[in-house]
């Protein structure tokens, strides 16, 4: 369920607070996984079979190709808290919230976006003429 994030004077955020009014807590609710560069048809007949699982998807953005898989953390509490925050992950303690999903969504830094199978394979018939199907 989504939850309504509390309208709030954006001067009354700052870093210790912002994650309070953050209901959603979107940074929690997904992983991405760095791959290697797609060259070849059967590099993308392989991101075909990945994205047409339920949840997957795959971007480029500056950094280079990403899985994301959309799956909420375990440890996520009900009220959008950490539930191991003391021995939460390294990366977690190193992700800021200076400038998080908060403010603008991570797709808008994406050069493509693939949600889907349909979305992919049209990709890949425009980049090869000999797709074949
Ligand atoms: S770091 Fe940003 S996206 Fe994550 S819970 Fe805090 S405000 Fe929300
Ligand atoms: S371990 Fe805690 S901070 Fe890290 S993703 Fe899970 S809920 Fe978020």
């Amino acid at each position: 369920m989504t939850k309504q994030i509390p309208i709030q004077p954006m001067g009354d955020f700052d870093p210790n607070n912002k994650c309070d009014f953050c209901t959603n807590s979107k940074c929690c609710t997904y992983i991405t996984q760095h791959i290697e560069t797609p060259r070849s048809k059967a590099d993308f007949e392989l991101l075909l079979w990945q994205v047409s699982h339920e949840h997957v998807r795959i971007y480029q953005d500056r950094d280079g190709w990403f899985l994301l898989i959309d799956t909420p953390c375990t440890h996520l509490q009900p009220d959008g808290r950490c539930g191991i925050y003391r021995h939460r992950p390294e990366i977690c303690k190193e992700y800021s919230n200076d400038y998080c999903e908060f403010d603008a969504p991570a797709e808008e830094g994406f050069k493509r976006h693939f949600r889907n199978y349909a979305e992919l394979l049209a990709y890949c018939r425009k980049r090869f003429r000999t797709w074949g199907y």
